[in-house]
């Protein structure tokens, strides 16, 4: 691995090892249900989150974290599709319809209809296809075609004016004031446990941004990293969509707004937009997080088509429908790279998870047969004597430790065991990009 200069030091991303735990799950309920892998960061380069993502991660704030898929009640599945291939359900383009004829309002669409008429070509157009990207943008206030209207001599106003804006994720008491509200009426969330500093945490701490700052002059850069997209009805903050924007794709991590807008569908309306979001702005995929296939609140995520799903052994992608969903329908834990393999090999032995009764705690990571995971013999390939640890402040190599030569990757209790597991969660790609924090 290279050497670290500041300039190679502004391309690592920084990782804290945190360690396999068990959790409750917050689907199922079950106590002990879940079992992931943590580490934690301020500091990570949205390549490096797309690799992750790509291999089964994901964040929450500054946490971050991938899921034992074969231990676990509810799988979380990674799941994206390919923006442009997206066809909206009629559902999906119902609501989208809704919003903007509430947005225009009666008195613009009958005065639009007559002071600037669709021609003939265009009507036939709309009515045997949806053009996704049109419908996202025809109620934005800029957008909206404003004829003066000869008997008042002035331009005709829709309803309401409605703006999206994409700004950087940083708090605003607008912002925390909406997100309180969201939490407290919509996820029944305890208003004293949601303080600024936890908003902050989850919500405005992603990963590196670029441009950091937006200028007229960079506008039209592509932008990486996470943001905040914000939408405004007569002037007022109602939407918070934040987003993860990676080289290859645009990732969803929550979305907050007001209540009173519930009718309006805009957690639907806001993966629409960001599919076209995507599409127009050069990012192939549109990522929506999880897909827990036993969770009915998360079907609605299959319904945003073609939806394909990580395979959690080769990394490849699968198409959701079909063979996949069928398999899923009988089993919480399909790989169809494993199924394929086992049916060619006869082999069952691996695709069998740990007994339940087995003491976790106590393995190491390369004892409980993760999905994914970089086996021991491949990360003893990976030369970790050599990668980098940021220690107060300086960055040294592991082999600086004191007998790190002695240490054994798969002792969990040695600093050798916790660096050998990260790297092994990580993935090589990632391993020679970053530094890990221990000690600070
Ligand atoms: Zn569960």
């Amino acid at each position: 691995m290279e050497p670290v200069d500041a300039e190679r030091a502004r391309q690592l991303s920084l990782f804290r090892p945190l360690g396999y735990q068990h959790n409750s799950c917050g689907y199922c309920k079950s106590e002990d249900g879940s079992a992931s892998y943590y580490a934690s960061s301020q500091v990570v380069r949205p390549e490096h989150y797309e690799e992750l993502v790509n291999r089964g991660w994901r964040r929450s704030g500054t946490l971050y974290y991938k899921q034992h898929l074969k231990r676990s009640c509810c799988p979380h599945y990674t799941m994206r599709l390919e923006a442009s291939a997206y066809q909206p359900r009629r559902d999906q383009r119902k609501a989208i319809n809704r919003w903007n004829k509430f947005i225009l309002g009666p008195e613009y669409i009958r005065k639009a209809a007559y002071l600037c008429p669709r021609s003939r070509e265009e009507k036939k157009f709309r009515k045997c296809n949806f053009d996704v990207q049109a419908a996202v943008h025809e109620s934005e206030y800029s957008h909206v075609k404003r004829p003066i209207d000869p008997s008042t001599k002035r331009a005709i106003e829709p309803a309401h004016r409605f703006e999206v804006n994409i700004e950087g994720d940083s708090a605003s008491q607008a912002k925390y004031e909406l997100f309180r509200k969201y939490q407290t009426i919509v996820h029944k969330d305890d208003p004293s446990r949601l303080r600024i500093k936890d908003f902050e945490r989850f919500l405005c701490s992603g990963i590196k941004r670029s441009p950091t700052k937006l200028t007229k002059s960079n506008e039209s850069e592509k932008k990486l990293g996470s943001w905040h997209q914000c939408y405004r009805l007569d002037g007022k903050l109602i939407a918070v969509a934040v987003l993860d924007l990676l080289p290859s794709g645009v990732s969803s991590v929550y979305i907050f707004y007001d209540p009173e807008f519930e009718q309006w569908e805009l957690g639907k309306l806001s993966a629409m937009r960001e599919i076209a979001f995507a599409h127009e702005n050069g990012y192939p995929y549109y990522y929506m997080g999880y897909y827990i296939h036993s969770c009915q609140k998360m079907r609605y995520k299959g319904n945003f088509r073609p939806q394909y799903i990580l395979d959690p052994e080769s990394h490849n992608w699968d198409p959701l429908d079909g063979e996949l969903s069928q398999k899923l329908d009988t089993r919480p834990y399909v790989s169809l790279s494993r199924d394929r393999f086992s049916a060619n090999t006869d082999d069952s032995s691996s695709s069998v998870g740990l007994e339940k009764d087995v003491d976790e705690a106590r393995l190491s990571l390369f004892d409980l047969n993760m999905p994914g995971n970089l086996s021991l013999e491949e990360v003893e390939a990976l030369d970790l004597g050599n990668w980098h640890l940021l220690y107060h402040g300086a960055f040294v190599q592991m082999s600086d430790l004191v007998n790190w030569e002695k240490m054994k990757f798969n002792d969990p209790q040695s600093i050798k065991g916790i660096i050998g597991e990260l790297a092994s969660v990580l993935g090589p790609e990632v391993v020679r990009n970053s530094a890990v924090v221990l000690f600070d």
